[in-house]
This record gives structure tokens, sequence and C-alpha cells, in this order.
């Protein structure tokens, strides 16, 4: 049985309708305070964030646009939906913006019904090394109905090779070139995609998914003005509510627009269309400036950290969130070692890395980052410690000694119990 000891409780009421998943949510809520949380898409959103979640705008349909719907009653929330546009446009400094993509998945596949046929070409980031399954994996949608194809870091920096981007977007001539991906532990260089998109007449999209935060906090170079059409979720660095926005200029506007609805969505989330306007007036805060400079300050302190004590980073370290982690030297592979992680309190995913002699689904390495870390109020200082247990786990792990991680998660519920997060209370 889960305690339920404080009034701050968010399940008190539900649990009184069903305790089975009350139980549930609390049991995940303990789980998520107990843990160093290192998944590097995911965050604790704030208390406000979760309060817009919840509300009864769930009961609202309203497919269409701001003043032309299909359902009437749409007085208040043509309202939400405008201003969660206007501070989407003022944070980003974008012409237009759509807040209405169900998650991130969903908005790339937008893009591609606005700009694109059945077959037609386009330039991504290769999935192993460090893109996204919408960017034409062959077990996605994106890769069976179009035709992509790819580029990919050198071997020897880790670094995405322009070079090589720019012969392969020469020789395929590609309507649609992607940047942006899920394990790219290095700054984007968006004007020089823009300068090879111009050069072989490619529209640009940057889905900057995980550093839409680092852009809002001014730690990342912006897309904007480069790429054509910006495609972001809102839950990761940019710490909102589950869901998706795609930013473009004035001139694709119209396309975007009709591609999400009604070319592939019907009613819009208006509950998570109200979160996302939340998180965007935070992230237009200079305290959210701080927190984006403090996740970069933390993943640089816990790369260093890492690296001494002989985990192989890829391209040698971090430029912004993330970190990526080639454990071939330490003699275990990702999926492993992900799992002793876990066991021993830190939780984290394992990760192709690029050139990977191994298979997607038992590759060579692990992927961590410090958005979440970063919100709990964890601090430069408090890395080493990090990368300690993460190299007493690894290494305990290897011997099969639960015991070890037995008693590194105890230490680490002991430090965790430190750092609140929003929606559950703390001792
Ligand atoms: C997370 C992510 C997505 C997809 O988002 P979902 O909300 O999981 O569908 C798309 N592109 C990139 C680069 C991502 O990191």
């Amino acid at each position: 049985m889960t305690d339920r000891t404080t009034p701050l409780d968010l399940t008190a009421r539900l649990a009184e309708s069903d305790p089975q998943l009350a139980e549930l949510i609390d049991a995940e809520g303990r789980r998520q305070f107990e843990k160093i949380r290192l998944i590097p898409s995911e965050n604790y959103v704030s208390r406000a964030v979760l309060d817009a979640t919840g509300t009864l705008l769930t009961n609202k349909y309203s497919e269409g646009y701001a003043h032309k719907r299909y359902y009437e009653g749409q007085q208040f929330i043509d309202e939400v939906e405008e201003l969660a546009i206007s501070r989407a446009k003022s944070l980003f400094g974008v012409d237009h913006a759509n807040v209405q993509p169900y998650s991130g998945s969903p908005a790339n596949l937008a893009i591609y019904l606005a700009f694109m046929q059945p077959g037609d070409t386009f330039l991504s980031l290769e999935l192993a090394h460090g893109g996204h399954l919408t960017h034409g994996s062959p077990v996605s949608a994106t890769g069976t109905w179009f035709r992509p194809v790819h580029y990919g870091v050198g071997h020897e920096t880790g670094r995405i090779d322009m070079d090589q981007v720019r012969d392969i977007a020469q020789k395929e001539r590609p309507k649609l070139i992607f940047c942006g991906g899920t394990a790219i532990p290095r700054l984007i260089d968006f004007p020089a995609f823009s300068a090879i998109a111009r050069e072989v007449g490619a529209l640009l999209v940057a889905d900057i998914a995980h550093i839409a935060g680092l852009v809002a906090g001014g730690v990342h170079p912006t897309p904007v003005g480069h790429a054509e059409v910006i495609s972001t979720t809102t839950h990761k660095t940019l710490r909102g509510p589950r869901g998706a926005m795609l930013m473009t200029t004035e001139e694709h506007a119209k396309a975007i627009d009709k591609a999400v609805f009604p070319g592939l969505q019907g009613g819009p989330h208006n509950h998570t269309t109200a979160a996302i306007a939340v998180a965007l007036k935070e992230a237009a805060t200079e305290e959210f400036r701080l927190y984006a400079s403090q996740i970069v300050a933390n993943a640089k302190a816990l790369a260093e950290a890492l690296a001494e004590r002989g985990f192989d980073l890829v391209s040698g370290g971090t430029d912004n969130h993330l970190i990526l982690i080639d454990l071939t030297n330490k003699d275990v592979a990702g999926k492993p070692a992900a799992k002793a992680l876990d066991r021993a309190g830190i939780e984290l995913n394992f990760n192709t890395v690029p050139f990977d002699p191994r298979k997607p689904w038992s590759p060579s390495g692990i992927r961590i980052g410090t958005p979440a870390v970063t919100t709990r109020g964890m601090a430069p200082e408090h890395m080493p410690r990090i990368a300690a247990w993460m190299d007493e786990a690894v290494e305990a792990g290897k011997k099969d000694d639960g015991d070890s991680l037995d008693r590194i998660a105890a230490e680490i519920r002991e430090f965790t119990s430190a750092f609140p997060i929003p929606g559950w209370p703390t001792p």
C-alpha cells in the first residue's frame, strides 16, 4: 500500500473512485521521486502544467482552427489556443505556430503530408547515428511511403559530417532535408544545413524535439531564419505536457495547418493546448534561461566525471543536455548495463552508438541527459557523485552483484529525497 500522508496528494480523490488505478499512479510517482532520472527526453513538469492538463478542457471538441471551427461553443477554447500560439510565436520568434499535433511523431508526419508525394526522396540523419524513427526508419511509415537517404557522423569525430550531407544532397536532390535527432550530443549547425538545402532546392526541416528548451533558453543556436519548418515536442527540455508544435515561415503556414487538420487529425486535445500555453509562459522567464544554462553546465560536469572514470563518450563530450556512452571498453553491452543501473536507482536507456557492431535491440551504448535532474535542483557539484554511482553500478551489474545494486539504490533514495518533484509529496 502507498502511504497517503499529505493533502498535496494528486490522487487522493481518484483513490475514492478507482483505488486500483490510484495505487498505480502513486507507485509511479514514488518511482519518479526515488530515482535519478537521466533519460534525456524526460523531465518533470511544473505543478501549473499538471494542473492545466487535468482540467475539463478535455471535454470539448474543437475541430478546425480559432474562429473556423466545426462545432459551436468555442468562445473560450479559441482564446486558449490563440494564447498558446501567440506565446509560441513570441518565445521562438516565428511567423506561425500550430499547437495541435498530438505528439512529435504525428507532427513530423504532417510535414511529409504537407510537402511530399509518396515515393519522394528526403535526407535525414541515420537512426543508428542519432536520428529518429520518423526520419525514415524502415520500420516507420515515413521509411516505407517515402524514399529516405541518410547522412551520418564521422567515425573519428562522432560529429555530423557536413561535407557528406552536401555530397548526398547534391547527388540525391531531396525534397526535404531533416536536421535534428534523438542522440546528438553536439550543437546543430543550422546555417550550414540551410546553405546546403538552398543549393539543392530542398526545404529544411529542423526537428528540435530534444533541444527546444535549450533554444528557448538561449543556450543552443536557433533554427529560426534557417529552417522553413520547425518541429518540436513540448515535453522534453521545453518541460510542458506531452504534445508537439510545428512552426513555420508565413509562406508555409497554410500547408502545415491543412496537413495537421484535416489532413491527419480530428479534434485537438484542448487540455494539452492549455498546458502547452502554461509551459510556454514559464519558458519565457529569466528563471527558465537559468534552467537551460544549468542543464548544459550539469551535462558538461557529468560528462567530465564519466570521462575521468574511463567512460568512452561519443564525440568526446557534450555541448547540450545529452551524453552518448559507448560501453565497449567496459566489456558490457548497453542493455544489461541499463538494467543494472535501473535496479541501482539510475533510470536511463540503452542506445545504439554510431557504427555499432551490435544489433539495435542489444546495442553497445547507453544514452543519458540532465534536463530532469536539473529541474529537481541538482547542480554540477552533484554530478561526480552520480558518475561514481554509475561506475559502481555498471561494475556490480557485470558481476551480477544484486546486493551492491540494492545498496546503491538505497543511497540514491536518500539522496533524491532532498530534491522535490511537483505533484509528489516530499516526505
Ligand atoms: C521525441 C522525438 C520525436 C517524437 O516525439 P513523440 O512525442 O515521441 O512522438 C520526434 N523527433 C525527435 C527528434 C524526437 O526526439
